[in-house]
């Protein structure tokens, strides 16, 4: 019986620590995982939709902490000195889609870089940024001649319309 407990003891204790090393590789926050995109903890759920915006999103983690909801993204490669904007819209992105699916507007979203994580305030200047680029872009699908947006030229390098694209860098 006491080799009973002492195995239940030292499997719970193993996996304690499995989990929250899990945890801190993603780079997450205390709280309640409430949904994940990826394999590591063996749940894979449905992205998260809004139909009023025509925008669906599968962040890598929810977790709730307090009743609030913060999306987690991770990233991998090079940590930056500062988020780059396209992860910062990502992230503004899944807070809206947390906001419409769960009711409560998340205070931030987290970038988790493979050094460092950046917490990116979902203030409301960012919502209304992130709303008149979806505009746009609801704005560009039905125009036939769009401008490009970037000068990458290793963007469109990589980019699969490049041979078709009379804006093409590449
Ligand atoms: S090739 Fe054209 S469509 Fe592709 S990234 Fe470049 S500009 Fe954009």
């Amino acid at each position: 019986m006491l080799y009973l407990a002492l195995l239940f003891i030292i499997t719970a204790g193993v996996l304690l620590w499995q989990s929250s090393r899990q945890r801190a590789q993603a780079g997450l926050p205390g709280g309640r995982i409430v949904y994940t995109d990826t394999r590591a903890w063996g749940r894979i759920q449905k992205p998260l939709f809004s139909r009023e915006l025509g925008l669906t999103g599968k962040p890598d983690y929810l977790v709730e902490q307090d009743g609030v909801v913060i999306p987690v993204e991770v990233k991998s490669g090079r940590t930056p000195d500062a988020p780059y904007d396209s992860h910062i819209f990502q992230v503004a992105a899944y807070c809206l889609l947390v906001d419409k699916t769960y009711g409560k507007r998340p205070p931030y979203g987290i970038i988790h870089y493979s050094s460092r994580d950046f917490a990116v305030d979902y203030a409301p200047q960012l919502e209304s940024a992130l709303l008149d680029q979806l505009a746009e872009i609801r704005r560009d699908e039905t125009r036939t001649n769009v401008r490009r947006s970037h000068e990458d030229q290793a963007r469109c390098r990589k980019c699969g319309f490049r041979r078709v694209c009379d804006q093409s860098l590449a």
